[in-house]
């Protein structure tokens, strides 16, 4: 399977394009903690970025912040529980709903988040024209 855009058949996986930006990175760094002088540290920002933006174009898909979100709400309702002791009852049924929806989310997610690696690993970008495709398409 050649790239789609350009017909090209000289490409990279998206996770070997990921990792090696990762590696420049912390390589430019080793040679700032040895004391390069002058425009070194300049040197680094600017390298740094450039192989950081293809880097993280080619980054793995992230896990989503809501079940997160779902175990403040909890952590809340426990302070709750203990703040306003009157209110107990409907404090524990806020702690319950909220372990309930973030259990759910998490396994959820973990099924979404498999899929969405799965499909990353697969990803291809083409070496002359940086389109990322997939080898199946
Ligand atoms: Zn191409």
């Amino acid at each position: 399977m050649s790239c789609p855009k350009c017909n090209s058949d000289d490409w990279k996986s998206a996770s070997l394009v990921y990792s090696e930006g990762l590696t420049h990175v912390s390589v430019r760094a080793t040679g700032i903690a040895s004391g390069e002088p002058g425009g070194g540290i300049g040197t680094f920002v600017a390298s740094g970025l450039n192989q950081t933006h293809a880097s993280r174009l080619a980054a793995p898909p992230q896990r989503s912040s809501l079940s997160f979100f779902f175990g403040i709400l909890t952590a809340l309702s426990l302070f709750l529980c203990f703040a306003m002791s009157w209110l107990w009852l409907i404090a524990v049924l806020f702690c319950a709903l909220g372990m309930f929806v973030y259990f759910e989310t998490e396994s959820g997610h973990d099924e979404a988040h498999e899929s969405a690696m799965a499909a990353w690993r697969e990803l291809r970008r083409c070496e002359r024209c940086g389109t990322f495709y997939k080898p199946t398409e």
